[in-house]
């Protein structure tokens, strides 16, 4: 195989190891869309040997293969649940977020039995109740009917602008939440703060006793680069081919990019059908050490790489790994951490 695919299990377990020192929280991790297509499985299971034992998700369906995997993790769902859902989550034992006043009071009667984390919207506004009195009303009606609330959330979308003022009034209305709504119920698990949020490490939100992370464990800020956190993802293709490009020629389809000297191009044999993020062209391809500039656009199987002497057939060709980080083109605007970890799916 040209390409080739690598998760480092053992940086995401020290990752985790780093992102609970440096919160001083314990970890409910986020592992969504196939852990952000790294592979739920390999992922989980090496969170589980670091003793993290709690995980979020998006769908019920994701919780249900999590269970399935691993029977004794405790598993979050964050979006709606329908009435299957809801028994499936009684019978498997799967936590449900309360994502509005409506869904809570429509379903209220068959919720006894299943652990429910309130969520309070201070601005994503995806899901989340978001006045105060609806939030004391269910928080109440929720004692009234022996419901089992456990949780107090929210989600912090701001946190990763560097003008931090509206992010700073969305911890503070979570704040006025808690204020409000802790004397009225014990909750067990209190958590806000994403991979940004978490960075921040907001004195403010101690009252949180989880953190919330997903792109961090694998190694992916979503402010500026973090050198504390290791690079998970290892991508690597090889040069199949060496071509000369005349001065003015073009490359590649149509009249769309034209050789600007005389170059050497390399050909590599992966493209955005093996889920290479098109956006990947912004950084250097690295061989035997050194930078190389993506040329033309990367193709649904190939991508040109400007080259010198010093390259041969058959040398292999960094994607990522500890040069080029996913995320030193998500910060750039790019493409999303998890979008560019979808290679990680197609090519293992
Ligand atoms: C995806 C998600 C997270 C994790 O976000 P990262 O930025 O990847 O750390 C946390 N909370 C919720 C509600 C999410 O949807």
């Amino acid at each position: 195989m040209k390409n080739r695919v690598r998760v480092d299990y053992g940086h995401v377990a020290e990752n985790a190891r780093r992102i609970a020192d440096y919160s001083g929280k314990k970890i409910l991790a986020v592992v969504k869309n196939d852990a952000y297509n790294l592979g739920i499985e390999g992922i989980v299971d090496t969170l589980r040997c670091s003793g993290i034992n709690c995980f979020a998700v998006a769908s019920m369906d994701e919780a249900l293969s999590l269970k399935e995997l691993f029977p004794d993790v405790y598993a979050l769902v964050f979006n709606p649940a329908d009435d299957g859902e809801i028994k499936s989550a009684r019978e498997r034992g799967v936590a449900l977020s309360v994502t509005g006043e409506r869904w809570f009071y429509e379903h209220a009667d068959s919720l006894s039995g299943i652990d429910l984390h309130l969520k309070i919207n201070v601005g994503m506004n995806r899901f989340g109740i978001s006045g105060m009195e609806a939030a004391k009303r269910i928080v109440t009606d929720c004692g009234r009917l022996g419901l089992s609330l456990v949780g107090l959330f929210t989600h912090l979308p701001l946190a990763e602008e560097s003008d931090l003022s509206g992010h700073d009034q969305e911890v503070e209305l979570f704040c006025g939440f808690y204020e409000r709504l802790s004397p009225l119920c014990d909750f067990q698990f209190i958590h806000a703060e994403n991979t940004a949020a978490t960075l921040l490490r907001d004195s403010r939100l101690d009252f949180c006793n989880f953190v919330r992370p997903g792109a961090m464990l694998f190694g992916c800020s979503s402010r500026e680069r973090v050198n504390w956190l290791l690079p998970t993802v290892y991508v690597s293709s090889a040069v199949i081919d060496l071509r000369e490009a005349p001065k003015d020629g073009h490359l590649g389809y149509g009249y769309k990019f034209f050789a600007p000297r005389d170059m050497t191009v390399a050909i590599l044999p992966i493209g955005y059908g093996h889920g290479l993020s098109r956006a990947r062209k912004a950084a250097p391809v690295f061989i035997n050490g050194s930078p190389y500039r993506i040329v033309s656009k990367i193709f649904l199987s190939h991508t040109f790489v400007e080259v010198d002497g010093r390259v041969k057939i058959g040398d292999e060709a960094e994607i990522y790994g500890d040069n080029v980080r996913i995320d030193d083109l998500s910060s750039a605007g790019a493409a999303s951490n998890s979008e560019q970890m979808l290679v990680v799916r197609l090519l293992r």
